[in-house]
C-alpha cells in the first residue's frame, strides 16, 4: 500500500509517496506560488501513483478541526492569495481519497514520535526555527489541539537588556518569532544566519530566546522530549547554548529529562514522514 504526503510551506511544497512503515519512495519540491497553481501541480504529481490516502502538513494558520465548516482552509494570513483558500476541498476535486490535514509542525512532532527521536515516548515537542518559528506537541500519543492549533512560535518572552533590535513580527513585534527566527537574525546582524560566525555572541542571544520559550513550554506541557529543527538549528553550537540557558533559567525548579533537547531523528523529513503516519491513521 502506498500513501501520499504533503509538507506545505510558504516557499515550497514538498510532496512525497511512501509506505505505511515510513519509507519515502519518491518526492518532489514545488515552489509556492498561487494556491491553484501550487496545489494543481501537487495533484498532477499524485495522480501518477496508486495511493490510498494523503496526509497534509500545512503552514498556518489553518483550520484543523474536521468538525468545523472551514476545515482544510488557510485562515487569515499575510501571504497573498492564500487567506480563506479551501485547500482540502480543492485537492478533493481531483483526488478521490481520504485526505487529512494538520500543521507542518504537528506533522513533524508526529513523525518524530512514530519513527524518529521520540520513538517509545507518549509526548514530545517539535520546534522549527527557520523563516518563522513554529512548534507542535504530542501529549498522551495525540497531537495537541485546542480551539485552534497551537501557535507557540509567537510566545511572549523577555528581551535581553543588551539587544537593541526591536523585533520584526508583523503581529507582535518582539515575540519569540520576531526576535529569534531567521529573518530576525538577518535584520539584527545584517547578514544571513549561515554567514554569521559560529563564535559570534549572536548565537548566545539566540539561545537565550529559544531557551525562554522551552522553559515556558516545559512549565505548561512538560513534553518528555524536545526536538529542534529548521534552517537556523543547523547551527549545531546552539544546542549546548540552549541546554545551558534552559538550566540557568529553570534553576532546578523542575528536573528535566536527560537528553531533553535534541536535533530531529528524521533529518529534514520529520514533517513529510509524519504526514505519512497521519495518512495511515485515516484509512
Ligand atoms: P523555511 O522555514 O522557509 O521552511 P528553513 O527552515 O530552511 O526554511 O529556514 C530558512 C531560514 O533559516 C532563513 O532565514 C535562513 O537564513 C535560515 N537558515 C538556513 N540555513 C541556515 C544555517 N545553516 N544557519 C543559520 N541560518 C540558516
Ligand atoms: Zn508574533
Amino acid at each position: 500500500m502506498k500513501l501520499g504526503a504533503i509538507e506545505g510551506g510558504g516557499t515550497k511544497f514538498v510532496c512525497g509517496i511512501g509506505s505505511a512503515d515510513g519509507h519515502l519512495l519518491d518526492s518532489i519540491s514545488i515552489p509556492t506560488t498561487t494556491p491553484e497553481q501550487t496545489l494543481g501541480h501537487a495533484m498532477q504529481y499524485f495522480t501518477q501513483f496508486d495511493i490510498q490516502a494523503i496526509g497534509f502538513g500545512s503552514f498556518g494558520p489553518v483550520e484543523t478541526d474536521p468538525n468545523k465548516p472551514r476545515y482544510g482552509q488557510i485562515l487569515n494570513t499575510p501571504k497573498p492569495h492564500w487567506s480563506g483558500f479551501p485547500m482540502l476541498s480543492y485537492l478533493k476535486t481531483q483526488l478521490q481519497m481520504p485526505i487529512v490535514i494538520d500543521t507542518d509542525v504537528n506533522m513533524a512532532a508526529l513523525g518524530e514520535t512514530t519513527w524518529g527521536a521520540a520513538v517509545g515516548l507518549d509526548s514530545c515537542l517539535y520546534m522549527t526555527v527557520g523563516t518563522g518559528i513554529g512548534a507542535g506537541a504530542i501529549m498522551k500519543g495525540r497531537i495537541v489541539h485546542g480551539f485552534s492549533h497551537t501557535e507557540m512560535g509567537h510566545l511572549l518572552i523577555r528581551k535581553h537588556s543588551e539587544d537593541i533590535f526591536m523585533g520584526n513580527c508583523p503581529f507582535h513585534r518582539d515575540c519569540l518569532e520576531g526576535l529569534a527566527a531567521g529573518p530576525a537574525i538577518e535584520a539584527r546582524s545584517g547578514r544571513k544566519g549561515v554567514l554569521v560566525d559560529r563564535e559570534d555572541k549572536l548565537w548566545e542571544l539566540e539561545a537565550y530566546y529559544l531557551a525562554q520559550a522551552l522553559v515556558n513550554i516545559a512549565l505548561v506541557l512538560a513534553p518528555k522530549k524536545v526536538i529542534m529543527g529548521g534552517g537556523v538549528m543547523k547551527q549545531m553550537q546552539l544546542f549546548p547554548y540552549i541546554r545551558q540557558q534552559v538550566g540557568h533559567l529553570m534553576q532546578d525548579y523542575i528536573e528535566l529529562p536527560e537528553d531533553w533537547i535534541v536535533p530531529p531523528g528524521l533529518g529534514d523529513f520529520s514533517a513529510l514522514k509524519g504526514a505519512l503516519a497521519l495518512a495511515r491513521t485515516n484509512l
